[in-house]
């Protein structure tokens, strides 16, 4: 009999690889060190997801529920690996629960942490209640109680949305774009509108990355159905009034300084390497990227590989990337896997 795929971390690229592994046949035993499945669009309460529109409890729980109810899976949560030892086709992990286990192939999905807004603060997270992120702005959605100011539960009637908050910064060590902010914050932005037909939306950027097809359907719709104004601008910092925010900066195209009053202001939050990945690169033996992702060893023929030989690696753990190529990962990084875990057929 075949060993199992061991699967490290349970949100959208993990519960891929899981259906996909289950789906050919194969046992899998998926690890997360939450006490639920589904990554950061359920943990962290996601709204609409970009681009589908799909509810992220309905369409990343249904991946969830997929999975539980599969009889090929065993789910540890709570768990991490503590060590991790052995050669392709026969590795062995002990988990941070006491259980020990013996797998063919091991796929690490253990994905990013949001950036922490309270490292710029200058541009007022921590200091306003009313200067919220891009998270918080999509639970307050999900949870249906809708947009509001965290100070005192009115709705705003003026919002700024900063881009490239943790990302794009090199002043603070975080050079990459985040690849899918722009268009979250751009979905988010109409929501707003939708919600509150009266409130002005503002969006403060340095460059607009809705990249492929996003540029229709989130920048020009978000400016051309939905009145959202995009302000070209380095800001320099949020304070306050004592009754508004003010979004003080350049207007980078005029050249001029701006100084502009609102109700709410949202931080879109870049993507920053899982906090865990040093341990995660010690246990199994893997190395990182310069900026501390986990390091592909190979873009193209061997596609999900690690350093290591028989650990692969999926989704947002490799760098910034967006639910449904986590996802596409997974798929492929379960086709690798699968291929070792399985002893080698020979045709008569
Ligand atoms: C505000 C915001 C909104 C977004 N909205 C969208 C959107 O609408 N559409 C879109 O395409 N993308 C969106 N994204 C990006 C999306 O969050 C990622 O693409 C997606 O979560 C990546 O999935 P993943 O499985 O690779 O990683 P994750 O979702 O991060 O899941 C990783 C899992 O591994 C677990 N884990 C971590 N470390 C360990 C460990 N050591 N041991 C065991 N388990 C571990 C974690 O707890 C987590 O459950 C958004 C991002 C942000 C910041
Ligand atoms: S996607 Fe947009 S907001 Fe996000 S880092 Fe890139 S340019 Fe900035």
């Amino acid at each position: 009999m075949s060993k199992p795929v061991l699967i490290v971390g349970g949100g959208p690229a993990g519960l891929a690889a899981a259906h996909a592994l289950t789906q050919a046949g194969e046992r899998v035993v998926l690890l997360e060190k939450t006490s639920g499945l589904g990554g950061a669009p359920i943990i962290s309460g996601y709204a609409k997801l970009v681009p589908s529109g799909e509810w992220a409890r309905d369409a990343i729980g249904g991946m969830v529920r997929r999975v539980r109810e599969e009889q090929l899976a065993t789910v540890h949560l709570g768990t991490t690996v503590k060590a991790f030892a052995g050669t392709p086709g026969n590795f062995t992990a002990e988990l941070s629960n006491g259980a020990a286990v013996e797998a063919g192939a091991a796929i690490l999905c253990t994905g990013f942490t949001h950036f922490d807004s309270l490292n710029k603060p200058e541009w007022g997270f921590g200091t306003f209640p009313d200067v919220v992120t891009t998270a918080q702005v999509e639970q307050m959605i999900s949870s249906g109680k809708g947009v509001y100011c965290p100070s005192n539960g009115r709705k705003p009637q003026r919002v700024a949305i900063l881009l490239c908050v943790g990302s794009r910064d090199r002043q603070i060590g975080r050079p990459w774009c985040s690849k899918i902010c722009c268009t979250v914050s751009a979905n988010i932005a109409m929501e707003i509108r939708e919600q509150l037909p009266e409130c002005h939306v503002y969006i403060y950027y340095m460059d607009i990355r809705t990249f492929g097809l996003y540029e229709t359907k989130y920048y020009w719709r978000s400016q051309e159905e939905f009145k959202i104004k995009y302000i070209k601008a380095r800001i320099a910092e949020v304070t306050s009034d004592g009754e508004k925010l003010i979004v003080k900066g350049e207007d980078t195209l005029v050249k001029r300084p701006i100084s502009i009053p609102f109700d709410l202001v949202v931080h879109a939050i870049g993507m920053d390497p899982n906090v865990d990945n040093k341990l995660i690169a010690e246990t199994f033996g893997v190395a990182l990227e310069p900026h501390g992702y986990l390091e592909r060893g190979n873009s193209y023929g061997n596609t999900a590989e690690t350093s290591r030989a028989g650990v692969f690696v999926a989704g947002a753990a490799t760098g910034p990337e967006s639910i449904d190529d986590s996802i596409a990962q997974g798929y492929a990084a379960a086709m690798r896997a699968l291929a070792l875990a399985r002893p080698v057929r020979v045709s008569a």
